[in-house]
């Protein structure tokens, strides 16, 4: 990647220079004193970022894989769980349940709107026999967020276990996993914690524990009590991804000298700084105004037709080094999105809304006249949260 490449996929994320560093060094024994230190700092830096006192499991896996293991912890065949999805992720993490047979039950919003309280609630009345909910914080594929403190109260209030998808908002978007109650919460390396792929974190409450304890789907990987064996003597049961450790060790320093809700204000201010450029273009948002992500922006899409999007990408890509994606599923040819999580400053912002702006100048979709950068301007001279 060149200097000037604006990698804002969803993940990977850019890497810091300093966890490039980081990641580079040399390996180590995994059941040495060096690891045990390692591994301690990192766990009390997860804790940290995700406002708990529960353990927080590690595994080597992508963000999917820490899906998997809550399924495959929580349930036995056959229970009810209540899956709530607002797009793709949402949509996968049911079809793990499924997968491994589950009585999936689904609450699916349309693309673009959150997830309603009050929807969870009247399925939890209709159903009592279900035992969790399982929900996505920050649906990546149609840049919504849900709004977990209203679910979490309805959930919480009705006795159910709560299990969330925090992969692309944990480390960017207030999240508090102990003041909610969330039973489980997983994420992983490679979104907000600016981190190479292959970890996914998972915090595990004592009822998550519990519940695990009588659940039977099959599971050896992932099991939550084995993991945790382990853990509980700064070990982990299998070889970890030591170099991918280490990046994490450095991200989490980063975050803490940046101070965690200096993060969360940066993120919120450039997600308003990212909506207002894209919409100075004319161009429209997919999520609905009251739930617009933070991390991604879903934008509609601008051309008229799925191919010339595709092409707008490329060029994006190859003449103004911004590196951009499409929809998924459903919305393949329907949306572009702008990721905005982790390493990201101001001027990335301008960059990435400058480049966007030349791009689609170029495609002839409008003239280019700075008028995305400036809007984006105007917001953070009146954000109260200094660049
Ligand atoms: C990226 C992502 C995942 C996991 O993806 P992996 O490719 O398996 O790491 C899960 N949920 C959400 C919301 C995501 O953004």
């Amino acid at each position: 990647m060149s200097s000037e490449t604006q990698l804002r996929i969803p993940g990977p994320t850019p890497l810091p220079p300093r966890v490039v560093h980081a990641a580079s060094r040399q390996m180590i024994s995994h059941r040495g004193q060096d690891f045990a230190g390692l591994f301690a700092e990192i766990i009390t830096g997860l804790k940290a970022v995700l406002r708990t006192e529960n353990d927080v499991l590690v595994f080597p896996a992508s963000g999917s894989g820490g899906l998997e293991a809550a399924v495959a912890n929580l349930l036995s065949p056959s229970e009810p769980a209540l899956f709530c999805s607002v797009g793709a992720f949402g949509d996968r993490w049911a079809d793990i349940a499924d997968a491994y047979g589950v009585a999936v039950v689904r609450l699916r919003m349309p693309d673009g709107e959150a997830v309603s309280a009050q929807d969870v609630d009247a399925i939890l009345a209709q159903h009592p026999e279900i035992t969790t909910v399982f929900v996505t914080h920050n649906e990546t594929s149609t840049g919504v967020t849900n709004d977990l403190e209203p679910i979490a109260a309805v959930v919480k209030a009705r006795g159910k276990l709560l299990a969330i998808d925090a992969v692309s908002s944990a480390a960017c978007l207030p999240l508090e996993t102990d003041a909610l109650g969330l039973d489980v919460v997983v994420t992983c390396t490679q979104k907000g914690f600016m981190s190479p792929p292959g970890v996914t974190m998972i915090a595990v409450s004592p009822a998550a524990y519990a519940k695990a304890e009588l659940a039977t789907l099959p599971r050896w990987y992932f099991d939550f009590a084995r993991e945790k064996s382990y853990q509980t003597k700064n070990q982990t049961l299998t070889t970890p991804a030591l170099a991918v450790l280490y990046a994490l060790q450095e991200s989490m320093a980063m975050i803490r000298e940046e101070g965690l809700e200096n993060v969360w204000q940066r993120h919120a201010r450039i997600g308003m700084m990212i909506r207002a450029g894209v919409e100075a273009l004319g161009l429209r948002l997919l999520a609905a105004p009251d739930s617009r992500s933070n991390t991604v922006t879903a934008v509609l899409n601008p051309t008229e037709s799925p191919e010339a999007l595709k092409e707008l990408l490329t060029r994006l890509r190859r003449d103004h080094n911004l590196v951009l994606t499409g929809g998924q599923n459903e919305l393949l040819g329907k949306i572009f999105r702008i990721a905005h999580m982790g390493f990201i400053t101001d001027d990335d912002v301008y960059a990435i809304l400058n480049a966007l702006e030349d791009g689609c100048a170029a495609s002839g979709l409008m003239s280019s006249t700075g008028v995305a950068a400036a809007a984006a301007r105007a917001v953070q001279q009146q954000s109260s949260v200094p660049a």
